[in-house]
């Protein structure tokens, strides 16, 4: 099986890493060249690192051979499927869209998005064949985390549905099918979990650190701005600015003053060395 995926950023990488370990063909696309390059470094030392766990049966030399970057669009002709993880915006996405069905891909290929928030059915509007758009929403780390979201839309047919499931246990990961919904079910939930801890800090109630360490102790694995900061604020805020236009500017999805400020002053979280919590340059 040959899978596609469009943009070499964090989830990307993850994508792909989830792939080869299953022992897939992986062809590796991102409009900017020298991402790519910086990918394929990335890629090769998550395989050591896969490896070293014992979650890579063969040598990640041999593993990383089923890896090829492209850096154009026409070379993901024959793929089976293409994941697509580009950036969180509407209009990129079905530009993507557009352009992958006009380079005469085979009807049998499926298009899936792994946008946290952006409706399915949206994307799949601008193809001549909108039953085979999904949505694989998958988890940062994505060659570590288990559940991936299934999202089917109005247009999705039972075939693509069917195969995208085969796909997604083939990886190792467990589906859960979820309805097209704004933020589907974890992103919705998870709104509250940011947006509540931003408000607090915000009015002064507790620091950034205090609301991490209340909210570990209470069970999370990672406190909110933690895990903003692994996300990467911006991508976070436009998750959030997504899920609350979908809603029509229902108030209890608005995004936060300061998460904006923080994007403003390129303070992204791990991937730029400074977010809420300040991090070397291994993230
Ligand atoms: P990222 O910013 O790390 O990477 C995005 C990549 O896409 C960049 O390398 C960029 O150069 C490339 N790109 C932008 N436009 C492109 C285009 N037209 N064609 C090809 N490449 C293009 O972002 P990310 O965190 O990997 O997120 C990607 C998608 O995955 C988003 O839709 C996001 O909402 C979703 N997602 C993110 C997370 C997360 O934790 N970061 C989790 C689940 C889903």
């Amino acid at each position: 099986m040959r899978v596609g995926i469009c943009g070499a950023g964090t989830m990307g990488r993850g994508i792909a890493v989830a792939c080869l370990q299953a022992g897939l063909q992986v062809l590796l696309y991102d409009i900017r060249s020298e991402v790519l390059q910086k990918a394929s470094q990335a890629i090769a030392q998550l395989l050591r690192t896969v490896h070293e766990r014992g979650k890579l049966a063969e040598s990640p030399e041999n593993a990383l051979q089923r890896l090829r970057t492209v850096t154009t669009l026409a070379e993901l002709i024959g793929c089976d499927l293409i994941v697509e993880a580009i950036v969180e915006n509407r209009s990129a996405k079905q530009e993507l869209f557009r352009a992958l069905e006009s380079l005469g891909i085979s009807p049998q290929t499926i298009i899936a998005s792994n946008t946290s928030s952006i409706s399915i059915a949206a994307l799949a509007s601008v193809l001549h064949h909108p039953e085979r758009c999904i949505g694989l929403h998958f988890f940062n780390p994505a060659h570590v985390m288990r559940l991936v979201e299934v999202v089917r839309s109005a247009r999705t047919s039972e075939q693509t549905l069917q195969r995208a499931l085969d796909f997604v246990q083939r990886l190792g990961k467990t589906p859960v099918v979820v309805r097209d919904i704004p933020g589907f079910i974890v992103n919705r939930v998870a709104r509250n979990y940011y947006n509540e801890a931003l408000r607090i800090v915000v009015e002064g109630v507790a620091e950034v650190a205090q609301v991490d360490r209340l909210l570990r102790g209470a069970g999370f694995p990672m406190g909110p701005f933690e895990l903003m900061d692994l996300i990467g604020l911006d991508v976070n805020l436009e998750v959030t600015r997504s899920i609350y236009e979908q809603h029509f500017y229902e108030p209890r999805f608005a995004p936060s003053v300061l998460q904006q400020q923080y994007v403003d002053a390129g303070l992204l979280g791990r991937k730029t060395g400074r977010g809420f919590y300040p991090y070397d340059s291994n993230g």
